[in-house]
């Protein structure tokens, strides 16, 4: 398969870009379930742009820079910004329908660690809104090819190529993709590639992201030699609904905005206690204020109380909560919600300049799989949407003059499956997903200590070598190839959270707790080909 531009992923990021370097050549999207499944589609709050005339950039950028925590890199943070009234505007051009006020302007919502309310929305379901708009459109274009149920496995670079055929430079060349339906392993030739495989919310046992989100960008870009920065900061939201029978279910830190409390069983409200801004404060804080008073209590969760509310503006405001709810028995217009925090969001990621290039020739990241320095130590609510789809656009326009510049393609080799054999152990994979998860929750998640990360650190250790064994010896399939994606990503958070000596942002360790000016710089993992 031969293509101009090859998408790996199909959020916000991925297909932004294939619909804005459509009409420059072949697209092909590869996509690991069916193209509207991404956390895209799970999006709820909304996305962050200045468009009340009282509001300012400069207000904007600040409540960035502030949550950030000294790690931004002010001129990512200043583009984006400005930039993110037109991405709005181009995002309604396509036919995203946000919600609006009574007298026809865009409805804001304020969420926490903002100054203003500036947050554009689809109801409470934001992400699935776009995602519909993003998914139509792409189906009409005829020059967008889509594969479902494909899976990248690995970059091609160099390594695959005969030694006469290796550019001076490293650089990528496509993926090989398994087709996960005839287990058949793919080559996908592309002159440009772009990584749009979100987050790894899934290396923790606790998350809201979806189960797509195995971190499989960062491990394919890092197996290909790309540097990952700053992987330790892993947000963690508050308030997912803490029920056995819902899974990765989140409850939008909008609900806090429009005067939800948080509570503990006896009724006291207690977030003012760990920062006067209260529920408001940003999320790192509260996400640690309620894991500090779960593990004081005992108890399972905490209560977020929206009940004193008008029942209809809960229900007109918050239909998709609202009903999910009802749905286990929770009437939220007349109880408070369980919940509890979860593993939400990576701020670390392939680095990427301002073009959304990665330190490899010819492949391109952006969205949640990407670092651009937008978010710093602490993403600052409804701004990931944001960077996805300004990104999206930077690096279409990046990679359309690329390719004017591309070369001869080489030949490159099929898939050489080396004598794999099936599994009879099936069970290794399973057990070895439950241990990282469960570790990874324990011992690098809201709370860190130097102890607990060397735990980890040496457990991850044993497991890297029995994973790789199995993907050597076996013929691959998701499961596998997730868990190997998901035990690097492990391997590289705990890195960095052990390399980084203080506390800043969402890295907490309670044996350096505070920021220390040495450390105010990025992390790097440094990927080994
Ligand atoms: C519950 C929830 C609510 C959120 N709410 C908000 C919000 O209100 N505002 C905000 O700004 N942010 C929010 N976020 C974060 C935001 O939704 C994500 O950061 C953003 O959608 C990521 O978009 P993306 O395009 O980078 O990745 P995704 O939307 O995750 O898309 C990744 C795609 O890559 C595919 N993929 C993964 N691996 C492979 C592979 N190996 N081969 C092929 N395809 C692959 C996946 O199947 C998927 O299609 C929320 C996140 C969650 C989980």
């Amino acid at each position: 398969m031969k293509t101009d531009f090859l998408v790996l992923g199909s959020g916000l990021a991925g297909l932004r870009f294939a619909l804005k370097v459509s009409d420059h050549g072949s697209v092909t999207v590869v996509t690991k379930g069916k193209i509207q499944e991404a956390t895209t589609a799970r999006a709820q709050g909304g996305i962050a742009a200045v468009l009340d005339p009282k509001d300012s950039f400069e207000g904007h950028i600040q409540d960035t820079l502030n949550a950030g925590e000294g790690l931004c890199h002010e001129e990512v943070v200043r583009q984006v910004i400005r930039d993110a009234p037109a991405q709005i505007k181009d995002l309604m051009q396509l036919g995203v329908q946000f919600s609006k006020d009574a007298a026809g302007h865009l409805a804001l919502a304020k969420e926490g660690g903002h100054g203003m309310a500036r947050v554009a929305h689809a109801q409470d379901a934001t992400g699935a809104e776009i995602e519909r708009a993003l998914v139509q459109s792409c189906r009409q274009h005829p020059n967008i090819k889509i594969f479902e149920d494909h899976m990248a496995v690995d970059l091609i670079t160099n390594r695959h190529l005969e030694s006469k055929q290796r550019s001076p430079k490293p650089r990528c060349y496509g993926a090989y993709v398994l087709d996960i339906k005839t287990q058949e392993i793919k080559t996908f030739q592309a002159k440009i590639t772009l990584l749009a495989t979100g987050g790894a919310g899934k290396v923790y046992l606790y998350t809201s992201n979806p189960d797509s989100a195995s971190g499989d960008g960062m491990a394919l870009a890092y197996r290909a030699g790309c540097t990952l920065t700053n992987m330790e900061f892993v947000q963690f939201h508050p308030t997912c609904l803490y029920h056995p029978e819902a899974k990765n279910f989140l409850i939008s830190e909008a609900l806090r905005g429009e005067g939800g409390i948080l509570k503990l069983l006896t009724g006291e409200p207690f977030i003012k206690r760990y920062d006067p801004r209260g529920d408001l404060a940003t999320r790192d804080i509260v996400a640690r204020a309620i894991d500090s008073e779960l593990k004081k209590s005992g108890n399972p969760y905490v209560w977020l109380d929206i009940s004193h509310k008008p029942s209809h503006f809960i229900k007109e405001r918050f239909p998709n909560i609202y009903q999910t709810c009802l749905k286990y028995g929770i009437d939220i217009t007349t109880s408070p919600i369980p919940v509890v925090p979860a593993a939400h969001y990576f701020c670390g990621g392939v680095a990427t300049n301002q073009q959304g290039r990665t330190t490899l020739e010819n492949l391109s990241a952006c969205g949640e799989v990407a670092h651009t320095g937008l978010h710093g130590a602490n993403r600052l609510a409804s701004n990931s949407l944001l960077e996805a789809a300004a990104y999206a656009c930077y690096a279409a326009q990046d990679a359309i003059q690329k390719l004017k510049e591309s070369h001869e393609s080489p030949n490159i080799p099929d898939w050489d499956p080396k004598g794999a054999t099936d599994s009879n152990e099936e069970v290794v994979l399973s057990q070895n997903w439950e241990e990282i998860r469960t570790f990874m929750w324990n011992y690098v998640g809201i709370v860190r200590s130097n102890k607990r990360l060397e735990r980890a650190q040496n457990r991850i250790k044993l497991l890297l070598d029995e994973i790789h064994e199995y993907y050597w010896n076996f013929k691959i399939n998701k499961n596998l190839l997730e868990l190997r994606n998901l035990s690097l990503v492990a391997h590289l958070i705990i890195q960095s959270a052990l390399w980084r000596k203080e506390s800043r942002g969402l890295h907490y360790n309670i044996d350096t707790p505070h920021s220390d000016p040495a450390y105010q710089k990025d992390t790097l993992a440094i990927g080994r080909p």
